[in-house]
């Protein structure tokens, strides 16, 4: 006799997305190695202009990474050593990282406790002599108030660079993320809201003079092959992921509303419990994660019971940017950025994410906080 295995449902399943996907994304496969164009392929430029199109902005720029999308856009900002850049300190290390590599400083302010993004009301207090860019994170998906942020850029002549890492699709007021600033950034690493098969970036703008320098700069530095201007990036993206990319595109907006629909579902299933907080479910938000607070200061606890239940689980992020130790001490205690590191929770969530999966989170979570 054998005991049922527990069923596991992992935080990110992107089996049944390929098992679906297959036999289109083999055929596009297909297609790149059979005109070997591997490097700034037909797919690419495709690729690009359909992203442009979907958009609503002018250029489309594929680059290897969201994090060399970031870099990319602040050289070709011109930002660097002696400059500020103005972030949050609740996100990836590459949001901070990016600015750190182009010899900037990044100067973080604290979250709104509300969205867990950047709180614009604390971004004129940090600005000094040196800031030159704000570097709003959407994060988890959720749209950044873009329409603060640009009144403080326009107001101090700032540049703004969009981290539209975990935001691909989502709108604020209607709007694209990424479209809005001087530069959106994208991601494509394989578990973001449209990822690739591999690493991929891509850089937005409207400003063809900033375009043209991005273009430049992800090809070593040169317009024309062999005239390098400046030291650049080897940063393109493949083509091979571009055709993957291409198969994908056309389904992210179904994706996106089904990721908000479970959001709806789980904040519904959740709404009586006490010792979580659920996700508003702002306008424009694409739920690249689903993240719950658990405030009885026993998250940790809490998410081993979750894996003995066979629900993974994740913290996005356990460490604000400014603790870590290239940067700690740098800054004063951001009690919000702490409140979110120490409770922040994210369940399963995807683009194919099916009903016996939410069920089954549902009832595990349920269950450890209902029955005691
Ligand atoms: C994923 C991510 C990045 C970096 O993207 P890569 O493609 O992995 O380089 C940057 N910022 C945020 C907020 C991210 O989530």
């Amino acid at each position: 006799m054998t005991a049922t295995a527990t069923p596991q449902i992992p935080i990110l399943d992107l089996k049944p997305e390929i098992d679906e996907l297959r036999p289109e994304i083999m055929a596009a496969i297909g297609r790149v190695l059979d005109r070997s164009d591997f490097i700034m392929g037909e797919d690419v430029h495709l690729f690009e202009a359909e992203v442009a199109a979907y958009l609503n902005v002018k250029h489309a720029i594929g680059v290897n990474s969201g994090t060399d999308a970031l870099v990319i856009a602040l050289r070709a900002l011109g930002i660097g050593p002696g400059d500020e850049v103005i972030t949050t300190p609740f996100t990836f290390f590459a949001t901070a990282e990016s600015i750190s590599m182009v010899g900037a400083k990044p100067i973080f302010v604290d979250i709104d406790p509300a969205t867990l993004n950047l709180n614009p009301d604390l971004i004129e207090a940090a600005i000094t002599p040196r800031t030159r860019a704000l570097m709003p994170v959407h994060l988890y998906g959720n749209p950044v108030d873009m329409t603060r942020i640009m009144e403080i850029a326009h107001k101090h002549g700032l540049k703004v660079v969009e981290d539209c890492a975990q935001s691909f699709g989502a709108r604020w007021r209607g709007t694209q993320t990424g479209t809005i600033g001087d530069f959106g950034a994208y991601s494509f690493f394989p578990s973001k809201n449209l990822g690739a098969y591999g690493d991929g970036g891509l850089l937005a703008t409207d400003d063809d003079a900033l375009a043209d320098t991005a273009r430049m700069l992800r090809v070593h530095g040169s317009r024309k092959k062999y005239h390098n201007e400046t030291v650049g990036y080897n940063s393109r993206l493949d083509t091979i992921q571009a055709a993957i990319l291409r198969v994908k595109l056309p389904l992210l907006e179904g994706w996106n509303a089904h990721r908000r629909e479970v959001a709806r579902q789980y904040n519904e299933s959740f709404s009586g419990l006490p010792e979580i907080i659920t996700p508003t479910l702002f306008e424009g938000h694409v739920f690249h994660q689903y993240t719950i607070r658990v405030v009885n200061n026993n998250r940790d606890a809490f998410q081993g019971k979750l894996a003995e239940l066979g629900i993974g689980s994740m913290i996005y992020y356990p460490i604000p940017q400014d603790e870590l130790p290239i940067y700690k001490g740098l800054f004063p205690v951001f009690k919000f950025s702490q409140m979110a590191a120490n409770d922040v929770l994210s369940l399963p969530i995807g683009g194919c994410i099916n009903t016996q999966s939410i069920e089954a989170t549902v009832s595990a979570v349920y269950g450890l906080l209902h029955a005691k």
